[in-house]
């Protein structure tokens, strides 16, 4: 069987690499002529980690990572200490698998060092796919050139080109309503910071900062990464848009110093749409098939969409490396279909308690939301444990079905 994977991002390379693992043949097709996605980070939690290191690779990832000491909710505008939970080691003795901040280019160039060279061709832009009768799918690259392949896997992100092959077109992610900036800060520039190596979420109305160490402590990397979220505008057209001087410390007007001085610390970035994917009612047509952001892309709130593209990529490589490629493709989405669903919902559901609006004077009900949202952040680790304490494999292997 020969599989070729449309995109190299997390789930793509995950993916080869679990195939290579299996002894099935894959291919790997990339449009960027370089896997270097500088300037961003991601954070993987135990869900996602205990599959990498599954794979090989999670020595030389927690080499380049930082481990969060605690994962602390806070208001935006006093730094009270909403609630907190344990990060570090004791994260990892609870989930069985360590919670990592990590620059991306790091995550995406280990994983392309873990894949056989000759088999991932960069600066490759798929531009179609289709299924032909005999049973095998045919990627067209905008050179005109194509392949056949048994099995072709649109891993190609949130703007996917082979989610039109398989849900037909116009089916793609919708705005969400909020929008985001981004950034890298050195911690030295941060003296204001309470915590500065933890994972840290300031609430406030209409906004929230979410921020985390990464880069490993171990080669003195002092990174810190912020993702600041602003509820509107309303409409949204394209992809990220240059904002006016200024346009993220307003949004973010009389909270407390060490938020503004993150915010300042670099120049502002361009202004990012929050996209979310609405349910597709097919993953896979005839031999074509997606995974990750191309078939669920997700709120970032629970800093979950890699996460969930690492565990579609390790059920899809089990499922291919363990039976016919039809029944592999029959069986793969009633595997992860509820399981990301449920993501996606619980991201949507936290962004909206991250963003709760004041309380109107003489507005009881408002005052006990925000007493309702304190309590949930307080069990936020009991209640999304779920999330984290998820083996992939195990329960594809194990239980079959997953709920
Ligand atoms: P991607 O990683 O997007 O990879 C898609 C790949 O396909 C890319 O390499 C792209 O170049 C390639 N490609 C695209 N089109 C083509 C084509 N036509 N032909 C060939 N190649 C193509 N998730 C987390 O788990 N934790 C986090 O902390 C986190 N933080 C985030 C912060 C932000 C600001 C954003 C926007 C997202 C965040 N996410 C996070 C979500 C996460 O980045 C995505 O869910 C994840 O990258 C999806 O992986 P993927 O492999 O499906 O797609």
């Amino acid at each position: 069987m020969e599989i070729a994977v449309v995109g190299a991002g997390i789930g793509g390379l995950t993916l080869a690499i679990a195939l290579q693992r299996a002894g099935v043949t894959v291919d790997l097709y990339e449009r960027a002529e370089e896997l270097r996605e500088v300037g961003a980070a991601v954070a993987l939690s135990a869900n996602g980690t205990r599959e990498l290191s599954r794979l090989g690779v999670g020595e030389a990832l927690d080499a380049v990572s930082t481990q969060p000491t605690e994962l602390i909710y806070r208001d935006g505008r006093t730094a009270e200490r909403i609630a907190a939970h344990p990060g570090g080691a004791d994260y990892r003795a609870r989930f069985g698998a360590p919670y990592w901040g990590i620059h991306r280019v790091d995550l995406q160039q280990t994983l392309a060092a873990a894949v056989d060279p000759a088999r991932l061709h960069l600066g490759r832009a798929a531009t179609a796919v289709r299924n032909e009768p005999a049973g095998v799918a045919v990627v067209t690259f905008d050179d005109g050139s194509t392949v056949t392949a048994d099995v072709v896997v649109g891993a190609d992100g949130v703007h996917s080109v082979v989610r039109d092959a398989v849900a037909g077109t116009g089916q793609g992610p919708v705005y969400s309503g909020t929008s985001a900036f981004r950034g890298l800060v050195r911690r030295a520039d941060l003296p204001s910071l309470p915590d500065p190596l933890a994972i840290q979420f300031w609430t406030g109305p209409h906004a929230h900062l979410l921020h985390y160490a990464m880069g490993g402590t171990a080669r003195n990397d002092d990174t810190i990464n912020f993702f600041a979220v602003l509820c509107g505008p309303d409409a949204w057209q394209g992809g990220t848009r240059d904002a006016a001087p200024g346009e993220l410390l307003d949004g973010f007007a009389g909270w407390h110093p060490a938020v503004r001085e993150m915010l300042a610390a670099v120049p502002q970035s361009p202004r990012w749409p929050l996209l979310s994917q609405p349910p597709l009612t097919r993953w896979t047509r005839g031999r074509v098939v997606l995974l990750g952001d191309a078939c669920h892309a997700m709120l970032p709130h629970h800093g979950q969409g890699a996460n969930q593209s690492i565990e579609d990529a390790v059920v899809l490589a089990e499922l291919l490396g363990g039976t016919d490629p039809d029944t592999a493709l029959a069986t793969y989405p009633r595997r992860r279909r509820a399981r990301t669903r449920a993501v996606a919902r619980s991201a949507w559901e936290t962004g909206t308690l991250l963003h709760l609006p004041d309380p109107r004077p003489g507005h009881d009900h408002e005052l006990d939301e925000l007493k309702a949202r304190d309590a949930r952040f307080e069990n936020y680790l009991d209640a999304n444990a779920w999330v984290h304490e998820y083996t992939a494999t195990a329960a594809a292997t194990t239980t079959g079905e997953v709920a």
